[in-house]
């Protein structure tokens, strides 16, 4: 059942996008050489607080801090740490923020100093899948339609799709149906109705799809420690153009 918003609860998903996206962007600017994660993770529960949001990610099935940081073949769910950047990485930057009962879920991947021009290519065509896939986002258009133009992309491209982590409904709960898959044939799945507010996330590898979780039980990496990106926007379906709350 995919739960369609009231507009009281889209003026609170609104703000809860809005911390989140300005926390997303904080964090991005203080991806330099020599930052620790978790100084990251600092920033991002100073900027929550300022606009009045909770860090939905905190204690999220125990998760341990505010933001997931994951650097270079890290996929998604990185803890911040100890962990100093150096130029040349590649930083995926994750933020919940919550206000009035209400999540807005936003990712974006950042470079530290100079990066290496195919990790560049890597981060600009992950973002760009990600709006080939919002030009499906519209009411009328089945769920399928956005994951396949997102994968049909990043596969031109040249890049692995990861398949185990998907996008997903946001609202009152950071995860609600639907799963958006960021692969797959055109034409399946819902027929996409204004109100739907769906996280879409796709998560693109240089080398294989292939991905496992490290012992710390969170951080996802890719199989062949290629490099991967991430990006995300909490996408509010309206009866026309899709409406990004997290920009
Ligand atoms: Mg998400």
């Amino acid at each position: 059942m995919i739960s369609i918003k009231s507009e009281q609860e889209l003026q609170l998903m609104r703000q809860a996008g809005k911390a989140a996206a300005a926390a997303r962007d904080a964090a991005g600017k203080a991806c330099l050489p020599g930052v620790t994660t978790a100084e990251i993770d600092q920033i991002v529960r100073k900027v929550l607080a300022e606009y009045g949001a909770k860090p939905s990610f905190l204690g999220y099935n125990g998760f341990p801090a505010a933001v997931c940081v994951s650097v270079n073949e890290e996929v998604i769910h990185g803890i911040p740490g100890k962990r100093r950047l150096v130029e040349g990485d590649i930083v995926k930057i994750d933020v919940g923020a919550e206000i009035g009962g209400y999540h807005g879920d936003t990712a974006a991947t950042f470079a530290v100093g100079k990066v290496s021009p195919d990790a560049l290519r890597l981060i600009e065509v992950t973002k760009q899948s990600f709006y080939e896939g919002i030009k499906q986002a519209r009411a009328g258009q089945r769920l399928s339609d956005i994951s396949h133009a997102i994968g049909a992309y990043a596969e031109a491209n040249g890049y692995a799709v990861v398949k185990d982590f998907t996008g997903h409904g946001v609202g009152a709960k950071l995860h609600e149906a639907p799963s958006i898959p960021n692969y797959g044939p055109p034409g399946r799945g819902v027929r996409l109705l204004p109100g739907m507010t769906l996280a879409i996330e796709p998560m693109i590898n240089m080398g294989t799809h292939q991905v496992f979780i490290l012992a710390d039980g969170w951080t996802v990496i890719t199989a062949d420690r290629s490099l991967s990106a991430h990006y995300e926007h909490t996408v509010l379906i309206t009866s026309g153009e899709p409406e990004l709350l997290t920009e």
